[in-house]
């Protein structure tokens, strides 16, 4: 094999470069509005480029009749998706097995299910529909409901950092700093995603309720270049693989100057793999996509893909493609997902999503427990079955697919998992730990509660061995105020 000096890489980059992002504006123009007609895969198949067409809640009734679906909940479905918003794609519905539209985990993870909200909150919504209310009156009802949905969940709104200049400090709103080494960047351009989970917990932001985003890259910059401390940049959403790939540019070309080379890694918090994975392969700018990930990859930088996945139905063709191209571009990807009731509740589910991830080169990283917003009630598993489902699949697997960390809840203080459960001095516990703590000591540390076999998030847990409260709860209170 002959090994690529260093010479042939940087020409590499430079040709890559130039030929990435010095086009005559003309002939730029055209590249980005012109996708591909079809991808060919490594095994030769040609799959066709697919346009992206979403359908919304007044499209529902539509596409049940066209999968020929006789649906008994359809104006339940209609009014929770007034709440939670719904979006699907043509892809996504190719991937619902619609003989068992009811029971389908696809289905569950995108169409409004009628216990996601209380009777008594849809009765509402029935009564002011059927009296056919105004607008206003409508909307006040709905945003009341999320109001009780608790949208903000874990203290996000205390994550937003400051920027300081001289006497000058400015809040910077579309970025969280909560951990560290880490920041967050919520971009004004992707505050989207291909289609919508029913569990997000980022409702408020797709109804246009969230404030706190960032519409260009040059604060988010300032601050990185301020905070020596950053390692890795998290661009999230939305979903930051709906945003062009000119602002992508315009985020990740800058950090290949001098200055910012105590950025390590840039991660993409995604769905499209699953929602839309043309997105990496025929799109209009799935190419330039591609050669940016490249480039930053030969210059150092290492780009994770965080890749949402909820259930291995999800993992056709045409997502594995995507996966293999964007390997290809020296990407790596991790996956993660809640676990939720409905669709992905059993260890055998998550045994063989791990298995297949791992057989094509996809590394499990976190599984998560449904957090304390939104449809919390439908879709919660308790921690003492979370902790079973856990243990179920990784005795299914060998090492290799041993590396999701979990079930942890992504709650106030950090990251914390529930690691075991066991008898000490004759009490029954969780054994806790933190993986990531507001605090960075906390990283690590080992903490205990009571066994609870009802309790679903860490606030209905109590402290073991009679203590009056957790070690961090102070800390975490000066912290936060
Ligand atoms: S992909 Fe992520 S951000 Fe988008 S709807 Fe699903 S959970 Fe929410």
């Amino acid at each position: 094999m002959v090994r690529a000096t260093t010479t042939d890489i940087e020409k590499t980059v430079q040709d890559v470069t130039k030929n990435v992002f010095i086009r005559p504006p003309e002939v730029q123009k055209r590249y980005l509005n012109t996708p591909k007609p079809h991808w060919i895969s490594s095994e030769g198949k040609i799959i066709c480029h697919q346009p992206y067409k979403k359908y919304l809640r007044t499209d529902i009734a539509d596409i049940l009749a066209r999968f020929g679906v006789n649906d008994p909940y359809l104006e339940e479905r209609e009014l929770i998706a007034q709440v939670f918003p719904f979006k699907i794609n043509e892809h996504t519905l190719s991937l619902i097995d619609w003989n068992n539209f009811l029971t389908d985990p696809v289905a569950q993870l995108i169409f409004p299910q009628p216990g996601m909200l209380a009777e008594s909150e849809i009765d509402q919504l029935r009564q002011l529909k059927h009296a056919k209310v105004s607008r206003e009156i409508f909307a006040k009802a709905i945003s009341e409901i999320r109001q009780t949905k608790n949208p903000a969940p874990a203290n996000q709104s205390a994550n937003r950092p400051t920027i300081e200049e001289g006497e000058d400090v400015e809040v910077v709103d579309g970025i969280q700093h909560k951990y560290s080494k880490t920041m967050l960047m919520f971009h004004k351009n992707a505050q989207t995603c291909h289609a919508y989970c029913t569990y997000c917990f980022r409702f408020n932001q797709f109804v246009g309720k969230d404030p706190f985003l960032e519409d260009d890259a040059q604060r988010m910059l300032k601050y990185v270049k301020q905070h020596p401390e950053i390692t890795d940049i998290l661009m999230t959403g939305g979903d930051p693989a709906t945003m062009a790939t000119e602002k992508w540019k315009e985020c990740l070309l800058p950090l290949l100057e001098p200055e910012y080379n105590h950025i390590k890694t840039i991660r993409m918090g995604t769905k499209a793999l699953t929602y839309y994975p043309y997105r990496f392969l025929t799109a209009a700018d799935a190419d330039e996509l591609i050669d940016l990930f490249k480039l930053m990859t030969q210059k150092g930088k290492h780009i994770s893909i965080m890749a949402h996945f909820s259930h291995y139905n999800e993992m056709g063709t045409i997502c594995l493609e995507a996966t293999k191209r964007l390997r290809q571009a020296g990407c790596v990807i991790r996956t993660q997902a809640p676990l939720m009731k409905h669709i992905n509740n059993a260890g055998e589910v998550w045994a063989e999503m791990w298995q297949q991830q791992v057989s094509n080169g996809l590394i499990p990283y976190y599984m998560f427990v449904a957090r304390d917003t939104g449809p919390q009630k439908y879709f919660e598993v308790t921690l003492a079955e979370a902790l079973t489902i856990y243990q179920t699949a990784r005795k299914e697997l060998s090492g290799l697919g041993h590396t999701a960390r979990g079930p942890s809840m992504s709650c106030s203080p950090g990251k914390v998992c529930v690691i075991g459960r066991e008898t000490i001095s004759n009490e029954d516990v969780f054994v806790l730990k933190f993986l990531q703590g507001r605090n960075a000591d906390w990283t690590d540390r080992v903490f205990f509660a009571k066994y609870c076999n009802q309790a679903t998030w860490i606030d209905q847990l109590k402290p073991a061995f009679g203590d009056q409260k957790f070690f961090f709860e102070d800390e975490l209170k000066q912290i936060i105020s």
